[in-house]
């Protein structure tokens, strides 16, 4: 008998005593697919096409421009701010909801830089997501590197990095491929301690594991609203800033939604108190409205039983695979120590791009990551006990079959 076999009455009970089980009822989710990619895209919540129906039918298409004042769409930024600043422990005030991670990196980190003006290096790490480098290589190309100087450490010499001439240190708190968490609380002293401030990208946190910004002490963090928060594809991303800092900073795309006084028109920028300078252009509406009825969802929800059931369906599929014959040459990718793991888990295998695919086929939707990466996220608003184990019976299956070996699953598309 399969462990899987073995287990399956424990897997029932853990599903029948899963306080969270209701939720699963909120979302759109395709009957015989498990779905393990909502650290990448959020599934729809059920609420939201209804909820757009009614932006767009009545508050665009009858109530038109008034709808900016009666419907409040103004304030969706600092509202849907608010709603995030507590799934994440920041104050109210410190959060808005606008433009996409990248822009809010940018912003930032130049807020930053001009922070401390005598110092020039931003402090990050070589295997931080992409876009969180490129942008300061742009912020650095663009105003000089004698301004701004990106410097991007092993996990190993991180710490002995951080010194005198680090004005800011930006990373990404859980590893977007091998679901590593780091120690927010731990370095971001080790960077006031130096000096210097630290930037924290949520991207894979926010929706996924209690974050707790004020009891850090963070200066500024970033995140993104289509992976844990289900707000929709390309739904807007926030940003946070300490309010100590909140009267010192400057940001560089000064547009009028950050002034003071936009439908005043004067002439000259000025900075909108508080978080709110860093707005920049009109907020997207319908991909607000799309992430704030996802958000509905999270009302009721403790993110310490998020975590506790993330946990064990991650400690279930990692014994899961290692326990199956079949699957042995799939080795974790991801930290077997909860105190280090986000909410994913990873396999590495030399095949795991064709496997993925043919995964895939199989109804089991996990994606690949270079070089080598199976990834799986771990969302426990919807996902079931249950589902691991059928997710992994099914990876046992194109192993056994040796399906993933038809070349049709070695075909790349644009996004993997
Ligand atoms: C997903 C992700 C982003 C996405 O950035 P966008 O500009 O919103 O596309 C950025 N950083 C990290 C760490 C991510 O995981």
């Amino acid at each position: 008998m399969s462990i899987i076999e073995e287990k399956r009455d424990e897997i029932s009970s853990m599903d029948a005593a899963d306080p969270l089980a209701h939720l699963r009822e909120k979302f759109v989710l395709n009957a015989d697919e498990i779905y393990l990619d909502g650290n990448s895209l959020g599934p729809l919540p059920k609420a939201t096409p209804e909820r757009l129906a009614r932006v767009i039918e009545s508050e665009w298409g009858k109530d038109l421009i008034r709808s900016w004042n009666t419907n409040h769409w103004i304030d969706y930024p600092a509202r849907i701010g608010e709603r995030i600043a507590k799934i994440i422990g920041a104050a109210p005030g410190t959060t808005l909801c606008v433009d996409s991670v990248s822009n809010n990196l940018f912003k930032l980190l130049a807020a930053a830089l001009a922070l401390r003006p005598e110092r020039r290096v931003i402090l990050s790490l070589d295997n931080n997501f992409p876009t969180d480098l490129y942008i300061a290589q742009g912020l650095q190309s663009l105003i000089g590197r004698d301004r701004c100087e990106l410097r991007a450490e092993s996990q190993d010499a991180l710490e002995s990095a951080i010194d005198e001439s680090v004005a800011v240190v930006m990373l990404t708190e859980v590893n977007f491929r091998t679901g590593e968490r780091l120690p927010m609380k731990t370095l971001t002293q080790r960077a006031h301690d130096a000096g210097a401030l630290a930037l924290w990208d949520l991207s894979h946190s926010a929706g996924a594991v209690p974050v707790a910004l004020e009891d850090c002490d963070a200066d500024f963090a970033v995140g993104c609203g289509y992976k844990f928060l289900n707000g929709g594809p390309g739904a807007p991303a926030f940003l946070y800033a300490a309010s100590r800092h909140h009267d010192h900073l400057t940001q560089p795309l000064t547009g009028w939604m950050g002034h003071a006084r936009p439908f005043d028109f004067p002439l000259a920028y000025e900075p909108a108190p508080g978080i709110q300078r860093f707005a920049s252009g009109t907020p997207s509406i319908l991909a607000m409205a799309a992430l704030d009825s996802a958000l509905d969802v999270f009302d009721d929800v403790d993110m310490r039983a998020v975590r506790e059931k993330s946990l064990a369906l991650s400690d279930l599929f990692i014994e899961l695979v290692e326990s199956s014959p079949v699957l042995k040459e799939l080795s974790l990718a991801s930290p077997r120590d909860h105190s280090i793991r986000g909410s994913q888990v990873c396999f590495r295998h030399p095949n795991a791009f064709p496997m993925i695919q043919a995964l895939i086929a199989e109804g089991v939707i996990g994606d690949f990551r270079e070089p080598d990466i199976l990834r799986f996220g771990i969302t426990p608003l919807y996902l079931r006990y249950a589902d691991i184990a059928e997710a992994v019976k099914r990876l046992e299956g194109i192993v056994e079959t040796g399906r993933w070996r038809e070349p049709v699953f070695n075909e790349r598309s644009k996004v993997t």
